[in-house]
């Protein structure tokens, strides 16, 4: 079971208060969980007039009070957040034995540059707080000597006034002597593992917000190209950045997607709204009515040589011609002596039967023997490319989730499309993960099954080849899939 953190305000701080929730929430991890206050049938602190704040102390007896009507176990951590000026100055506060703990939401912006991300050192702050009274317990004396009185830039600094807690934030440091501290208090290492990730994510999200402010990666163009002297005859080129080599099969996926952002900002035209990805989303049970789109791209990529029928047709004719001519094989006498074809002698030959020496080497024979195995060779290579073809269908169907049995498109079950997003996922975050990049780019699972990329991206295909493609395919018939019983 979680321990409970529960995080009150009054009405006029909830927004604030639920943007720190957000953060903590951002933890990994179920050791606590992050609950927003009930409704109080009154003000949670009874403020008398303007100027007239409580003590310090009349922070915790209201805390205490609510514990008690909203009864709230001795387990559970109970932060208030509040704007209202608290008196002595402080901004953070423990009640060591009741786990009460407040924090001031005001003036964190010289250290978070803006009001927009102050959740980000509050929540900080709940964190360490939480830590502090989980780890020292009712000892209050003793966490307060653990302090440290000149800041080393660890979480355990006593940083007297906010404008000293930029250097903790940011590098939100246990020291050395902390972490034995806390481990002589508590000696599982697991959980004092788990706030320092804790600590850590809020220092990422933190710096990172920060950052982008100045330097959020910025997506660049893709363009698709034709390859020279390469494995592959197109390729990917990143602007600025380099090609990116994917097999056909990942590069027709891939540039499927692509091309789908492509038309559906097409579909927007030149308004400017952005509604959001959702008409960018691909539906995966649907990649199967771009059956032949996905084929002709991956024919593209996977066939360098074009079939030859009239080769083929042409080597056979002069084959044929060697079967009409007829040449005699001389025997020890003139009886045995027999009149075969060019096309029977040479056979002979690449047969390795014995024969005559002359007859192996007349020019003739020579020359059926070199349009045989030309004719061969020919027809080894479409045998070939009929089963590479045959293979690539398959590709395409498996990666379509389609069977074709007499024509008809039937649905086929199976992980190849999985694996393929994921190879291409992990082959763009190597490519561009040291840009930051490769957010964008990414197949994104959005949920329901579908998925896409970022609708930032911009993509062109400076070969050519998806329009014409796209106007071969028009022609021919529409797709129509016999889905299981079970759909
Ligand atoms: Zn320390």
């Amino acid at each position: 079971m979680s321990n409970r953190i529960i995080l009150t305000s009054e009405e006029k701080d909830h927004a604030k208060l639920q943007e720190v929730k957000e953060v903590l929430k951002s933890i990994p991890g179920i050791f606590f969980s992050f609950e927003p206050k009930k409704e109080l049938d009154k003000p949670f602190i009874e403020w008398t007039q303007e100027g007239d704040f409580p003590l310090k102390d009349g922070f915790f007896d209201a805390m205490n009070e609510f514990r008690d009507q909203d009864n709230l176990d001795s387990s559970d951590y109970l932060i208030f957040l509040t704007s209202r000026k608290i008196p002595g100055g402080y901004f953070n506060g423990i009640q060591f034995d009741k786990k009460n703990i407040f924090i001031d939401l005001e003036n964190w912006e010289r250290l978070s540059f803006e009001r927009a991300t102050d959740q980000y050192p509050i929540a900080f702050h709940v964190w360490i707080s939480v830590l502090i009274n989980h780890y020292f317990k009712n000892d209050e004396a003793k966490a307060i000597a653990a302090l440290h009185r000149i800041d080393k830039g660890c979480i355990l600094d006593f940083n007297g006034s906010k404008e000293k807690v930029d250097l903790k934030i940011q590098t939100a440091r246990i020291c050395s002597d902390c972490i034995n501290t806390f481990l002589q208090l508590n000696s599982d290492p697991n959980l004092l593992s788990y706030f320092r990730s804790g600590i850590e994510q809020i220092r990422q999200s933190f710096i990172n917000v920060i950052y982008n402010k100045k330097i959020a990666p910025q997506p660049v163009p893709v363009y698709l190209r034709n390859a020279v002297h390469k494995r592959m005859n197109y390729r990917l080129e990143f602007e600025g950045i380099g090609f990116v080599e994917l097999d056909a099969s990942h590069l027709t996926l891939y540039l499927y997607f692509l091309q789908k952002l492509n038309s559906y900002k097409k579909s927007l035209g030149n308004s400017n709204h952005k509604e959001g990805d959702k008409e960018n989303l691909i539906r995966l049970q649907d990649i199967g009515l771009d059956y032949y789109l996905l084929l002709e791209l991956y024919k593209t990529f996977a066939i360098s040589e074009e079939e030859d029928e009239d080769l083929i047709q042409e080597k056979l004719s002069v084959v044929e011609k060697f079967k009409k001519q007829k040449i005699v094989l001389p025997g020890v006498s003139p009886k045995e002596e027999k009149e075969v074809t060019l096309y029977e002698a040479a056979l002979k030959v690449i047969n390795k039967e014995p024969v005559d020496s002359k007859i192996r080497n007349n020019p003739k024979v020579k020359s059926a023997i070199e349009a045989i195995k030309e004719l061969n060779k020919e027809q080894k290579a479409a045998e070939t490319r009929k089963k590479k073809k045959e293979k690539n269908e398959k590709s395409i169907s498996k990666l379509c989730q389609l069977k074709i049995e007499n024509g008809q498109f039937k649905e086929f079950k199976n992980n190849d499309l999985n694996l393929g997003m994921t190879k291409i996922n992990k082959k763009l975050s190597e490519f561009l993960g040291t840009f930051g990049l490769n957010e964008f780019y990414s197949i994104e699972d959005r949920g329901n099954g579908k998925y896409g990329v970022s609708p930032e991206i911009e993509f062109k295909d400076s070969t050519g080849l998806i329009k014409s493609i796209t106007t071969k395919i028009e022609k021919f018939d529409p797709i129509k899939i016999i889905w299981n019983i079970e759909n």
